[in-house]
This record gives structure tokens, C-alpha cells and sequence, in this order.
């Protein structure tokens, strides 16, 4: 098997921007990892062309090389069937662009209020919601952005919380990270901060000690992470939750249920428990939005009502993960579970 990556020093691969700056991009690059001819390949140069591939190399070091149904290629690896649209798939069926006062802010709940820092992320997961905005030109906010965003934050005093999500907000440098978080906890009546990134399952070595000060200056802070299969609990991405959990931030998880990947009462218990273990708390697991690309990736709800169903009859409730859907207009994220009375005599 091929390891491209051998001769790489360590202080390279655990190097964030090294990482970033060393992302597979193209399909050139895709076939000489996978030793194939790059004609082998060509079926995604139109799936690639509009839905642009982007793997780190520490993600693609723990795939399992030559196996094309492996879970973890399968979440970042183009495929054909991503240009098939099923009718009913939107490019954005959550309405979130309806749902946006002002360009990169979502308030569709009223205490809490999402911020889109950037559009940019470590890699491309092709479940991605909102993948529609990878094709944009990559964005973050100028000064003036953000204060235009604070000054609306301030002028609704129902926003106790705001979350800064994107695009993974933990791909911007420290000091900009700082100054979204300061900006935001300088609204009186913002208590809590919260960041949604994949950074720790997909380059965990962005969580470096420079970064958790920033993170413990500005807590109460929450973090929330995505991990999808239990493979992708190593040692790495366990000391970079470590870490964040050191500086006092609690991390939580919120998964994607996803067809041949996760979608199994046995990996899903796995994942959950492989979680415990590292002090990360499962939150919720997301049914897959009807995305247009993503038909391929999506498990049946009845799935993952069946395995919630199976985890709370056979581990700790701290490892349940809620199994929700997000549905445009209502107040919060709609819980898919089964009615369970209380049982009889
Ligand atoms: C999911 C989401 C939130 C956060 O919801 P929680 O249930 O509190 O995790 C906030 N704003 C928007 C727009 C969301 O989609
Ligand atoms: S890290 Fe999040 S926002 Fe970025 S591609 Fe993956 S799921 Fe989408």
C-alpha cells in the first residue's frame, strides 16, 4: 500500500497549515494516491467541476486504502450520483437564505442566533447542508460586517446565545476567532457563545494551546464537533477534545446519519461509546437534509428511529444522542422517536 505521506516530518503533519496547504484538490492528485490512471476517474470531473473535493491528509491517512465502500472515503469522496437530483432535493431546503435578516446571520429561533464566519472549511463532506456554498468565492467577515452583525445581535434582546458556524468557523486564525468572540460576548445580553466545527474529527491538530486560550478567554463557550463513525476517534482527534475540554469548554457531538456509514445500531453504539470515553458528549443526530447531492448519502428516518430506539434500550442515557430533523418553520429542530407509553401491570 501506498504511503504518500512517509516522508513528511512530524512537525510538518501536525502542523494545521501544513495540513490546509497540503489538501487534496483535484482528481490528478486523487488517482496518484490511489495509484489508478487518472482516465479511471474521469465519471467525476463533472461531480468535481461543481462540487469541489477537499480531503486533509490526516483525514485520508485513516481511510482504508483500496476499499471504495470504506465510511470515512465515503463521507469526503466525490461520486456520480451526487449530479442525480431526486425531485423534492433543494439547494437549500431549510430556507435558510429566507431566514437571513442580514447576509451571513440565520434567525430562526428567537434566543439564539447562527453566524456564518466563512464559508471556507478543513474538508469537503459531501452530506454538506450547505454545500451550495462552496462554489462562492470564499468569504470572511470584515470589521465592518461584524459590526453590523453585532449591532442586530444587540438590538434583539431575546438573542441569548450566538453561534458561530460556516463553513468551520476553527479555520480562521486565532486572533480573528478572538475578535468574533469578544465582538459577540460584548452584547449585554448575549450569555453564551457557542462554535460548530469538524476541526477536531478532521485536523485535529488545529487545536493547538494558542488556540484553547483564545477559547478559554471567551467562555462560557460550547463547542460543537461532528463525528460520524467511531473510526474517527484516534488518539489525535481524542487529545484535541482533550484539550478544548481542559479549557473548560465542554465539547458536544452532533452526527449526520448516513447511509452505509453510520447507519447501524452497531456502529452508531460504537461511535457513542467511543465518544464517553473521551468526555464528549453525543447531542444530536441529524437526519440528512434533503440536499440535492446527497440522496445517495441518506439513510431512511425509520433507521435511525430504529436505532435510537435500540441505543436507549441498552446504554447510559448520557450517550443518546437526540435524533432530530430540521424542518423549515419550526421552533426548534423536531424530535424523530418512536411513543413509547409507560409499560403495563
Ligand atoms: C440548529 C440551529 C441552531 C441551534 O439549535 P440548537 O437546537 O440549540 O442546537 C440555531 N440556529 C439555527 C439557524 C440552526 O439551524
Ligand atoms: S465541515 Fe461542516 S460545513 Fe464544512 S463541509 Fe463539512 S459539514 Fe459542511
Amino acid at each position: 500500500m501506498k504511503k504518500p505521506w512517509e516522508k513528511i516530518s512530524k512537525t510538518d503533519w501536525f502542523d494545521w497549515q501544513w495540513q490546509m496547504r497540503n489538501r487534496i484538490r483535484t482528481l490528478s492528485r486523487l488517482a496518484r494516491l490511489m495509484d489508478v490512471p487518472l482516465h479511471r476517474l474521469a465519471a467525476l470531473r463533472p461531480v468535481v467541476e461543481k462540487h469541489p473535493v477537499l480531503i486533509t491528509p490526516y483525514y485520508w491517512s485513516l481511510m482504508k486504502q483500496g476499499e471504495g465502500d470504506d465510511p470515512l472515503r465515503r463521507q469526503c469522496f466525490p461520486d456520480a450520483r451526487e449530479l442525480e437530483h431526486p425531485p423534492g432535493d433543494s439547494d437549500d431546503p431549510l430556507g435558510e437564505s429566507v431566514h437571513s435578516p442580514l447576509p451571513g446571520l440565520l434567525h430562526r429561533y428567537p434566543d439564539r442566533c447562527l453566524i456564518l464566519v466563512t464559508n471556507r472549511c478543513a474538508i469537503h463532506c459531501r452530506h454538506c447542508n450547505r454545500r451550495r456554498l462552496w462554489s462562492q468565492p470564499a468569504f470572511s467577515l470584515s470589521p465592518g460586517r461584524i459590526q453590523a452583525l453585532v449591532k442586530y445581535v444587540a438590538s434583539d434582546r431575546n438573542i441569548r446565545e450566538v453561534i458561530l458556524s460556516g463553513g468551520d468557523p476553527l479555520i480562521l486564525h486565532d486572533e480573528v476567532i478572538d475578535h468574533l468572540l469578544k465582538s459577540f460576548r460584548s452584547v449585554p445580553h448575549v450569555e453564551v457563545l457557542r462554535i460548530g466545527s469538524r476541526v477536531p474529527s478532521v485536523m485535529p491538530m488545529r487545536i493547538t494551546a494558542s488556540l484553547c486560550r483564545v477559547l478559554k478567554r471567551n467562555r462560557p463557550l460550547w463547542v460543537m464537533t461532528q463525528f460520524n463513525h467511531p473510526r474517527e476517534l484516534t488518539s489525535e482527534s481524542a487529545r484535541a477534545c482533550e484539550r478544548i475540554l481542559e479549557a473548560g469548554v465542554p465539547v458536544s457531538n452532533q452526527s449526520v446519519l448516513l447511509r452505509g456509514i453510520n447507519d447501524s445500531f452497531e456502529t452508531m453504539r460504537d461511535l457513542v461509546h467511543g465518544l464517553q470515553r473521551i468526555s464528549v458528549r453525543p447531542y444530536y443526530l441529524f437526519q440528512c437534509e434533503p440536499v440535492k447531492g446527497t440522496a445517495h448519502l441518506r439513510a431512511d428516518a425509520s433507521r435511525g428511529m430504529d436505532i435510537s430506539e435500540k441505543l436507549w434500550e441498552t446504554t447510559a442515557g448520557i450517550c443518546l444522542p437526540r435524533f432530530v430533523i430540521d424542518r423549515p418553520g419550526c421552533p426548534g429542530k423536531v424530535l424523530l422517536q418512536r411513543i413509547h407509553g409507560l409499560p403495563h401491570g
